[in-house]
């Protein structure tokens, strides 16, 4: 559902190295382009719904995942509409633009007897569940800081993505979440405490309803503290590095689409070194497919439900308490 750039260019062509999961219809609001790609994909004609007739999914059989790929405020929309129709959801991170809606949407799923997974892409890729084991099991002794960025140059025509209405906030909720749950996922603990300072460039139109650069510090019950940055306005810059006693797990990039690396470094018997584990290159939204297909066949919970992904909302609302005016 929602025929945007991640859709068109990332999850689609995708679909080519899913194992278990195929596209059978589409919904989107330019009719044209949905004709385009249904011929492209070999979907139907009759399979393809505008977002008025998209409640007419529940007498399509074929759909058993919706996957709402569309601007964060229709998440929640969406979602009810598509439990209501009984089908099983998956949708885009954020989850939601509201701590309310996520509740609302968690509901509705349950009500409707249906799984809502999060597309929390990073925690279905190879690299990042390597380092989430080496964290766990200590191989490096008890991690202590752990620092994380995501940080990119918005670009200019991205239109919603400034309009808080439609978004919901800026860099925190649609990069920073990265950080925020990486660093979940790595420990497997919440954090008790989160600070949070915010700056947007005076006169950037991308910033007068969103913020552009968030740097948040969260502590964890084991004492592990994360600095995280997330940013809008700077050239890319997408890592992190995990700061144990006998060694650092660095991952840069850590949050593209692909071309994630790492490197280890320690010092065995005395001798620095540095290890650098291979990357086995699995496309990771057909990985985060594949999850839920099998989450739906074998009737399991997802790794990324939606109740994870509350947390994470309920964490970004609370670390945005912005002030009324930006700049100096
Ligand atoms: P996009 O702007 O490229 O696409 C959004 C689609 O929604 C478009 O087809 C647009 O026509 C449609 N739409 C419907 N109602 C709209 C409205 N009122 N205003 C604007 N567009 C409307 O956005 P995108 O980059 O594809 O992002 C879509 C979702 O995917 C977002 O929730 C975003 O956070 C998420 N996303 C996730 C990742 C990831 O790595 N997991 C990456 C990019 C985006």
């Amino acid at each position: 559902m929602g025929l945007g750039r991640l859709a068109l260019t990332e999850i689609l062509p995708a679909f080519g190295k899913s194992k278990h999961a195929r596209p059978v219809a589409l919904v989107s609001g330019d009719a044209d382009k949905m004709s385009k790609v249904a011929q492209q994909y070999g979907i139907k004609a009759s399979s393809c719904y505008s977002y008025q007739t998209y409640d007419n999914l529940k007498n399509n059989p074929e759909v058993e995942v919706i996957y709402i790929v569309l601007p964060n405020a229709l998440h929640h929309e969406y979602t009810l509409r598509g439990a209501r129709a009984g089908k099983h959801i998956l949708c885009e991170k954020p989850m939601a633009t509201s701590v309310k809606e996520c509740e609302e949407m968690i509901a509705a799923c349950q009500k409707a007897g249906k799984k809502l997974m999060i597309a929390y892409r990073i925690q279905y890729e190879p690299l990042n569940r390597m380092a989430q084991k080496a964290v766990r099991e200590k191989t490096y002794g008890t991690t202590k800081l752990i620092q994380m960025m995501n940080c990119q140059n918005e670009a200019h025509d991205q239109q919603w993505r400034h309009k808080k209405a439609l978004a919901g906030g800026g860099s925190l909720p649609d990069v920073g979440l990265y950080c925020l749950n990486t660093t979940r996922f790595l420990l497997g603990e919440e954090p008790t405490e989160v600070s949070a300072q915010i700056y947007s460039t005076p006169g950037d139109d991308r910033f007068k309803e969103i913020e552009e650069n968030v740097s948040f510090t969260l502590r964890f019950p084991s004492g592990v503290i994360s600095q995280c940055i997330s940013g809008y306005g700077t050239f890319n810059a997408k890592s992190y590095a995990v700061h144990a006693e006998t060694g650092t797990i660095k991952m840069d990039p850590a949050f593209s689409y692909n071309g994630l690396a790492q490197e280890r470094e320690h010092a065995p018997g005395g001798k620095q070194t540095t290890e650098k584990p291979s990357n086995p290159g699995k496309d990771q939204f057909a990985l985060e497919m594949d999850h839920m297909a099998e989450c739906v066949r074998q009737n399991k919970t997802p790794y990324t439900p939606a109740k994870k992904a509350f947390r994470t909302s309920a964490l970004w609302k609370l670390s945005i308490s912005r002030p009324k005016k930006t700049g100096p």
